[in-house]
């Protein structure tokens, strides 16, 4: 028996629109959660803990850890080897560079251990962070906050604020996109307003 299947080019365009909000988990990753994203693709070797959250159009890199109960929003871009321990939230349209390491226990030792240790974490929205630095735990990174490769973070980094070094201090402020800031256009009583390449206006405290 011959069977003919035929499909209009409606239901075919949305067959591949459906295909593209599906979540991507490539054959070697481990997922044991069931709350991850549409359109967020998982890559080789990652390990994903269960009641770990993952928003939609993430993209999670190589060889990456996330731990049971962490919070990830949506647009969230995790490059290769980055370990994302128990009590870190990243909001969305958060970066985090290869290798960044993040922790959970500020005076850990191997025999003891209960969750009553654990210090929390908060990245918030479209905040960046560089390559192989480490954020020890306790802090919250603010609002499109960037931090260099390499830092150690020690404390608070305010929004739109840029620190580097260890421990990472406050070297200036960048723009949503990403660029430094250096064109103050008014200065307020606790306010400087920077102008930037891109056009937008951005407000920090003095
Ligand atoms: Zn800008």
């Amino acid at each position: 028996m011959t069977c003919i299947f035929t499909i209009s080019r409606e239901n075919l365009c949305n067959l591949v629109v459906m295909k593209e909000k599906t979540m991507f988990k490539h054959p070697t990753a481990i997922v044991e959660s069931e709350e991850i994203g549409e359109g967020t693709r998982i890559w080789h070797f990652v390990h994903v803990r269960e009641k770990a959250k993952i928003g939609k159009n993430c993209t999670v890199g190589k060889g990456v850890y996330i731990d049971t109960e962490v919070e990830i929003g949506d647009n969230v871009k995790i490059e290769n080897f980055v370990s994302v321990y128990k009590g870190v939230k990243l909001e969305d349209d958060v970066f985090i560079g290869p290798a960044v390491t993040f922790t959970n226990d500020l005076y850990p030792r191997a025999f003891i251990w209960d969750d009553d240790r654990i210090c929390y974490t908060v990245v918030r929205r479209g905040a960046s962070i560089g390559a192989n630095a480490t954020i020890i735990c306790g802090v919250t990174i603010g609002e499109y906050a960037m931090v260099g490769a390499g830092s150690v973070v020690t404390r608070d980094v305010p929004p739109f604020v840029l620190v580097y070094g260890n421990p990472a201090r406050q070297e200036g402020f960048v723009c949503s996109c990403g660029r430094k800031l250096d064109r103050i256009i008014r200065e307020e009583d606790e306010k400087l307003v920077y102008a930037c390449e891109c056009g937008k206006e951005v407000e920090t405290r003095k």
